[in-house]
């Protein structure tokens, strides 16, 4: 029972893209439980196990053992950091950024930030980038999560914008899952599809992965496809819907552009070449064409296996090329519907918090787009300079081209691919500042600055779901320590940095109009220049106030004087494109960039666990989610290890071109024949490894490519060749 001063604060889950809404219990300073939030939209009150033990990993014994408390400044490398008071770190990171903007220009610095942060914390690091230094190198890690989505969603349907909705689970007749193990990386979402098959057992569900998780043990049909051949089988199922009449004539014809060029690419994708090149039958092959064309309401989930990809804008694009094509989308229980991985993703696109975007879903090599952002903030121009993106920062950084990078609420020692060139890149910069919650993570090591910030529970502000539910995030308890709110350190370094390089304002006034030692004034006041700058936009939040978000979550868009949003989007026929069609996109199959071969013979995919999250640093708190499993593995085909004569519980080297790690091998009936597979989660506590070169390395981004999907820049974490040679 509750004691006296016992208090309830609803908020959401910090994990994933379901979004789940939370009500925490908290007593003092000490959040005490958490339980699902029986209103809110995403979850009616369930929770998973990573959800139900937030409290846990914010218990007082944990923060003091993990999180990051006070400043720090190291004044060389690979010293241990020492206590510094705030003043005496921003006024050393202002100081420091003006000196290299000065010498070598604004392009010299980069700002790699977080799907973590909440929409207010990115929409600030984003006008400080953009609208004060005047460079777009500012870039997140939404990059390795939903850019090749965002692309696909743009070249086909004209705006990044998921259209469809939890709902349309209840309403669909055949779910179409692919790329995606949601019955562990988006388990609330995946329970209404059990939920939706127990109440109409017509419904039929395909399930399409290399790996026949979990996630398989609920679908009719289960395409166990060869990695990285998505495109192939789209194109294929489009050859046989084709070739069948189950296409929708009415709707290409009234609502489309392009159909006919896809039509003779796709000629050539016969069954029996992508039954081969995918390595599935034909008899499956024809199947899943026809429940998905036929079906009265066809619904696809999708997530990493399509977007980290080389080719993972032409997989989004192919796949909403068959709703496209059959009618699929703009209607209850139908559409393509990306599940977005991190809780913020979406969040961070409305901002325009990656490289190439601009406030509210603008492009920044459109003029017309940059003019109207610099007329909103009140600058004379937003620079034209294409940034860079996640790769090509940490590259820049390593060729020295970049010289500071500011890295916010995110691990990238550990979660970037090719881990060699980026822990190089953090070697190399004259200045790396990293803002984060926990003391505990990889990147931290190589910072000159340490600026602890505020977590889940501590913090206010909005974030939005994977079907475009705003939802508000409140702070339970006090900031612990000498911690700070994300938005309110970079304003109070943008401050600063305002008054050392004048110029970029009228003088006298400051971009950032927001008191930082005031958080629910400054919050209120950068929402509401966020939602000033989507009027007129496909994603037009102006009615959305923060007292009508406090009432209930709403999803975009919402306009000023609607009381509601829309729940499902095109449901007119008409797209946010010049002449209001959708764009069938002419995708051609590409393999993966790194095929496997007789040196490196292993297709080596990664993905999550159930209960672990991103690189650990919160859910590697708590014993009992390590209940699960309790240590990294390599898993195989029992026949490829019968073959090898290699036996469970044996310690192998797994190598790619980069580098190479030890970890025990597992067998697995989940992974095909010539595959393997390792969980992304664990770090240097757990997984240690080598580059190349004999540098340490840690965790399974030893091993990938950080080869990248030309179109969204997203890299190919899902798919590395290696070899696996006993220990
Ligand atoms: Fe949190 Fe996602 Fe689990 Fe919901 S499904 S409780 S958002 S981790």
């Amino acid at each position: 029972p509750a004691g006296e001063g016992a208090r309830q604060t609803r908020s959401t889950c910090p994990y994933c893209g379901v979004g789940c809404g939370v009500i925490i219990e908290s007593q003092g300073d000490e959040i005490t439980g958490v339980r699902g939030d029986p209103q809110h939209p995403a979850n009616f009150g369930r929770l998973c196990t990573k959800g139900s033990t937030l409290a846990l990993t914010a218990s007082a014994s944990v923060t003091r053992q993990t999180r990051l408390l006070q400043p720090m400044r190291r004044e060389h490398r690979h010293e241990e950091p020492k206590a510094v008071s705030w003043d005496q770190a921003l006024g050393f990171a202002s100081e420091s950024f003006a000196q290299i903007i000065r010498e070598h220009g604004p392009d010299a610095v980069g700002f790699y930030i977080s799907g973590q942060l909440l929409t207010e914390d990115y929409y600030v690091f984003n006008k400080l980038a953009k609208g004060l230094i005047g460079t777009n190198n500012v870039d997140t890690n939404s990059r390795l999560c939903m850019s090749s989505a965002v692309a696909g969603y743009k070249q086909t349907l004209g705006a990044d914008a998921p259209p469809a909705c939890y709902d349309d689970v209840s309403h669909a007749q055949c779910i179409f899952i692919v790329g995606s193990n949601t019955a562990y990386a988006h388990p609330i979402l995946f329970r209404r599809i059990e939920d939706a098959k127990a109440a109409n057992p017509a419904l039929k569900i395909i399930f399409c992965d290399p790996r026949r998780t979990d996630t398989a043990e609920i679908a009719d049909l289960y395409l166990g496809i060869q990695p990285g051949t998505d495109v192939s089988l789209f194109n294929g199922m489009l050859h046989i819907m084709l070739w069948e009449g189950w296409t929708d004539a009415a709707y290409i014809a009234a609502h489309t552009t392009g159909f006919d060029a896809l039509k003779a690419t796709v000629r050539d994708y016969t069954p029996d070449l992508v039954a081969e090149t995918c390595g599935i039958k034909k008899e499956d092959l024809l199947a899943a064409a026809k429940l998905f064309a036929t079906s009265a309401a066809t619904l696809s989930l999708y997530c990493q296996g399509l977007n980290q990809s080389s080719s993972g804008t032409a997989k989004n694009a192919a796949l909403i090329n068959l709703h496209l094509a059959t009618g699929q989308i703009g209607k209850p229980g139908a559409g393509p519907f990306s599940l977005t991985g991190q809780p913020n993703a979406m969040g961070g696109r409305e901002v325009g918090g990656l490289a190439n975007l601009l406030s509210a879903h603008r492009d920044l090599a459109n003029p017309g787009h940059r003019a109207e952002v610099a007329a909103l903030w009140g600058i004379p121009s937003v620079p034209e300079t294409p940034g860079k993106s996640a790769v090509e920062m940490f590259q820049a950084a390593a060729d020295g081209e970049i010289k500071a990078l500011w890295i916010a609420c995110t691990n990238p020692a550990q979660s970037m691919p090719d881990q060699a060139t980026v822990r190089r890149a953090m070697e190399r910069a004259e200045l790396v500042i990293v803002q984060e919650a926990f003391a505990t993570t990889s990147s931290c090591d190589y910072a000159d600055i340490l600026l602890p910030a505020t977590t889940w529970g501590e913090k206010m502000g909005t974030v939005t779901n994977s079907e475009r539910r705003i939802s508000r995030v409140r702070s339970a308890v006090p900031a612990p320590g000498e911690t700070r709110h994300d938005w309110a350190i970079a304003v109070d370094f943008a401050q600063r940095l305002e008054k050392l390089l004048p110029g970029r304002t009228a003088s006298g006034t400051s971009l950032f109009p927001y008191p930082p030692d005031d958080e629910a004034a400054g919050i209120e006041a950068i929402w509401n220049e966020h939602r000033e700058s989507t009027r007129g936009r496909d994603l037009d939040i102006t009615g959305m106030s923060y007292a009508m978000l406090d009432a209930a979550p709403q999803q975009w868009p919402l306009k000023t004087g609607e009381t509601t949003g829309k729940a499902r989007l095109y449901e007119d026929g008409i797209f946010p494109t010049a002449d209001g069609k959708a764009r069938f996109v002419n995708t051609a199959y590409k393999p993966v960039a790194e095929p496997r071969e007789s040196r490196y013979p292993f297709s080596m995919t990664t993905g999550r666990l159930r209960d672990q999250w991103h690189g650990m640093s919160r859910t590697g708190t708590l014993g009992r989610l390590f209940g699960h499993v309790a240590e990294p593995a390599v898993q195989m085909n029992a026949q490829d290890m019968a073959r090898r004569l290699l036996k469970d519980g044996d310690l192998v080297h797994v190598t790619s071109r980069r580098g190479s790690i030890v970890v025990p091998l597992q067998a697995s009936p989940e992974v095909a024949v010539s595959q393997a597979f390792i969980a992304m989660h664990w770090g240097e506590e757990y997984l240690s490894g080598q580059s190349t070169n004999g540098d340490t390395l840690a965790g399974v981004n030893a091993l990938t490519t950080s080869a990248y999907c030309p179109s969204s820049k997203q890299p190919e974490l899902k798919h590395a060749a290696v070899k696996i040679l006993k220990a």
